[in-house]
């Protein structure tokens, strides 16, 4: 593996600069967007209270580790390491399914997200990258301000970045474009497919109701907060024992929950890398995931990490340390 791949997945070459931002958010989707972040959230906060002694059964549990499971690996296989930086080739079922579990997770349409990630692997930490915690100065209240922009406060913010400058080669994918499209369905699906799934299991309307609050919103919001750690806490807290050229930081204690992609700063000393927890010991499931996928043969040409590589790494980092 190269660094000439790792330009390739950031950004192409600049042969016509386009703006980075494309056209701005509508109204509509930009209500959504307040919507479907702070009703999670809400419900999550009403949930530490409502969770002893009244609705939480095991039916509800069992679903919302299976919704969050699947949905936040749509995320991490698919949007992240797949669409994003193409750490693995995959065959059309399996691309069209990681792009749909991927939108499940309620993150955003498919190019606005993969836009997203590459312009913060093209900026990261500097002007221009959508949501670095270091964008207002390192004082404690900059720092306050930072946090909270690279965790939600930046997902609220109407200037979209440039998916044709960003993401070309999903706009020429019309398996892509139509699951972008299908946004609002996959919204309604992954909300009220807990409550069906519920209501059916337990045969009541109570076990829809109590499913559909635990295993569609509690779960869509615990899954949005895991992931926006990986943007805020990632980049200010951890070790840094690869050379990156911003503050990503291996943050060991989101290892499971964030399945993998908490080893932060390997990612963006290496961002190709199909697997990210690369050291002994470093949990990391969606790169399981991914060897799991290669030995069905659904997944080829997979970038695994060399030993040869990580040492010079390893030692970039030492050496710009002094
Ligand atoms: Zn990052
Ligand atoms: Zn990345």
């Amino acid at each position: 593996m190269t660094l000439a791949a790792d330009a390739e997945t950031t950004e192409s070459a600049p042969r016509e600069v386009r703006p980075i931002h494309g056209a701005p958010r509508g109204l509509a989707p930009h209500i959504a967007t307040y919507v479907f972040i702070l009703g999670p959230f809400a419900a999550l906060i009403a949930a530490v209270p409502l969770a002893w002694g009244w609705g939480l059964g095991w039916v509800d549990i069992a679903l919302a580790a299976v919704f969050y499971t699947v949905t936040i690996l749509g995320v991490t296989v698919g949007f992240h390491r797949y669409f994003t930086h193409r750490s693995f080739k995959a065959n059309r079922p399996l691309r069209v399914a990681l792009a749909i579990v991927g939108s499940m997770a309620l993150q955003g349409p498919i190019t606005h997200w993969v836009a997203d990630h590459r312009r913060h692997h093209a900026f990261s930490d500097r002007d221009g990258d959508p949501h670095s915690p270091w964008a207002f100065g390192t004082s404690p209240v900059a720092l306050v301000k930072g946090f909270w922009h690279a965790h939600m406060g930046w997902v609220f913010d109407r200037n979209l970045s440039n998916a044709e400058r960003f993401a070309p080669d999903l706009l020429a994918d019309p398996d892509i474009v139509r699951v972008h499209r299908q946004f609002g369905l996959w919204t309604a699906v992954t909300l009220l497919a807990p409550a069906v799934l519920g209501g059916l299991i337990t045969w009541s309307w109570w076990g829809a109701v109590t499913a559909f609050f635990w295993a569609g919103l509690v779960r869509v919001s615990l899954l949005h907060h895991v992931t926006w750690s990986v943007n805020s806490v990632c980049h200010m807290i951890g070790s840094r024992p690869f050379a990156a050229r911003d503050k990503s930081a291996n943050f060991w204690p989101l290892a499971v929950l964030s399945m993998g992609e908490s080893w932060h700063n390997l990612h963006h000393a290496d961002p190709t890398c199909a697997r990210h927890g690369v050291r002994r010991g470093q949990i990391d499931i969606s790169a399981r995931v991914i060897w799991m996928l290669e030995k069905l043969g659904w997944a080829t040409d997979v970038r695994w990490p060399t030993e040869r590589r990580l040492t010079a790494l390893e030692k970039r980092r030492k050496a710009v340390a002094g």
